[in-house]
């Protein structure tokens, strides 16, 4: 029997897997797809905010600025792409203001550190291509910029290094209380423990259904983005929101700390899973847009994609145990990426007033490496190829990635299965053509390296095949 059952690994999830993996404990964690990371924790902003957005005196508010200053330590021990650049909200009129001002009030009594009003021309100082017409800024040196698949893979990666076991392809379809535990049926047969965490997402609502009787609804809200060339990623060097509304932080620009510039979300309610793009989503981001920096040039945009929110109605995340032993880490909406370390942290509290026996390991691994061949010197990268020919072998040539580096992932606690789990890992297909150049290389290396015919290998989830069809000879047409 395990200790801990945790539902989902996205980002509150791998985070609470890697907070309880410190202890000596059986944990099991189940996730529906093909790996991690590919639920709302893979299109965001991908922003840490401050933390003067959640009214205070809510757990959004201590979580997310106990998230902002924790996601900063373990990006930097975890080797997670993180950069500290700040954010500004502006203010376009007088009642605008007056928001920065309550933003500002609930930014101090939040704990956030180094808020400061700016005036439109010291914003513009700092960030020449604002619009003319913006009025006033409020500046948060706190807020940075991450990769939140890669955060998110780091904690799940340290999770298994120190013995949690992740199981792929597991959907959790009913939970049963048995004596002093849960008996949790998945689509691999069922897992017996004594703690059960719901860290399912926009799913989080139909998980907590499953073992205690219902008490929320889950209003999921799709988000709608730009990515953009590297040709406009120093468009702006900071975070640029606009005020916040009732329906959420408003379409940001930001840049990427992959280079890229992001600009989005709206805010539309949508189905639990429907993360497709619409023409009039995207006018509306790019008319909002226009107005924070009006140089943006949209003919650059690589990609589209949309994400969406957990929101359940109310402006709190809904943390607790509505049954005993079970433990719902729900409607984690935005800052829900911030907040996710935090979240873990809270998460091993309340599962120990619930009665769970919590002993130190001895020894925690906590450290990740990764070789970024293209941020190397022409030294370092002349020795790498000189030990491993494999490092000589451009795949992705926008964004220089080695062959080398992609057979490093597959040795990974998690190695990928698809071709976007290349993707999120090593960033193959995350430059100007999109996989155009490597997808048809990359889909080789998988199936040599997984033993798989070509036709077998997926874009992403299960089921979505890269190939239309493979031709007699076993060669395969892309
Ligand atoms: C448009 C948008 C912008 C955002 N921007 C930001 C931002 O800039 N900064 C920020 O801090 N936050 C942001 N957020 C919020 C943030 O992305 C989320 O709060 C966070 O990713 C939630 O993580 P999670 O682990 O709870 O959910 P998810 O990442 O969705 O993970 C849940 C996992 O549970 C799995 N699962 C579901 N049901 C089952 C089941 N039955 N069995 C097994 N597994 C299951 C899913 O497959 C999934 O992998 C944004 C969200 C959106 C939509």
């Amino acid at each position: 029997m395990a200790d801990v059952v945790i539902i989902g690994c996205g980002a509150v999830g791998a985070a609470t897997a890697m907070e309880l993996s410190r202890y000596k404990l059986e944990l099991v964690i189940l996730e529906r797809e093909n790996d991690v990371a590919v639920g709302t924790t893979k299109a965001n902003s991908a922003i840490l905010h401050a933390g003067y957005d959640p009214r205070p005196g809510t757990l959004m508010a201590r979580l997310n600025v106990r998230g902002s200053e924790l996601c900063r330590a373990y990006c930097h021990a975890l080797d997670v792409p993180y950069r500290g650049c700040g954010s500004m909200v502006l203010a376009f009129s007088e009642e605008e203001r007056e928001t920065l001002r309550e933003l500002l009030d609930r930014g101090v009594k939040n704990g956030v550190p180094g808020l400061e009003l700016l005036t439109g021309d010291q914003a513009r100082a700092r960030e020449p291509e604002l619009a003319d017409t913006v009025q006033a800024a409020l500046w948060a040196p706190t807020a940075a910029i991450v990769s939140p698949w890669e955060m998110c893979l780091a904690f799940a990666e340290t999770a298994v290094k120190n013995g949690a076991q992740l199981r792929l392809n597991a959907c959790v379809t009913g939970i049963e209380r048995r004596g002093e535990g849960y008996t949790v049926h998945t689509a691999q047969g069922d897992v017996e423990a004594r703690y059960v965490v719901n860290a399912a997402g926009v799913d989080s609502g139909a998980v907590h259904d499953m073992a205690a009787p219902h008490s929320f609804d889950i209003t999921p809200s799709r988000g709608e983005y730009y990515l953009l060339d590297k040709a406009e990623g120093a468009r702006v060097n900071t975070v640029i929101f606009q005020c916040p509304t009732k329906l959420g932080k408003g379409v940001l620009v930001s840049p990427t700390v992959h280079g890229n510039l992001i600009v989005g979300p709206n805010a539309e309610p949508s189905e639990p899973h429907d993360e497709a793009t619409t023409a009039g989503g995207l006018a509306f981001v790019k008319e909002r847009a226009l107005l924070s920096v009006p140089g943006i040039d949209f003919s650059k945009s690589i990609r589209n994609f949309a994400g969406v929110r957990a929101n359940t109605g109310r402006d709190d995340f809904l943390i607790g145990c509505p049954a005993p032993g079970f433990l719902d880490l729900a409607g984690i909406c935005s800052p829900g990426l911030t907040s996710a370390p935090a979240i873990g942290e809270y998460a091993v509290e309340l599962l120990a007033r619930e009665g769970l026996a919590l002993e130190k390991k001895e020894h925690f691994d906590f450290s990740r490496r990764r070789v970024r061949f293209k941020e190397l010197s022409p030294e370092a990268r002349e020795e790498l190829v000189r030990r491993d020919p494999a490092y000589g072998r451009v795949i992705c040539r926008c964004e220089t990635v080695t062959e080398g580096e992609i057979l490093a992932c597959l040795r990974t606690p998690i190695p990928p299965v698809s071709v976007d789990g290349v993707k999120r890992r090593v960033n193959a297909g995350m430059g100007r053509c999109q996989g155009g150049f490597c997808a048809p290389r990359v889909v080789e290396i998988l199936s040599r390296e997984l033993h798989l015919s070509p036709g077998e290998i997926v874009k992403d989830r299960a089921g979505m095949k890269m190939l239309a069809r493979e031709t007699k000879g076993g060669e395969a047409d892309v």
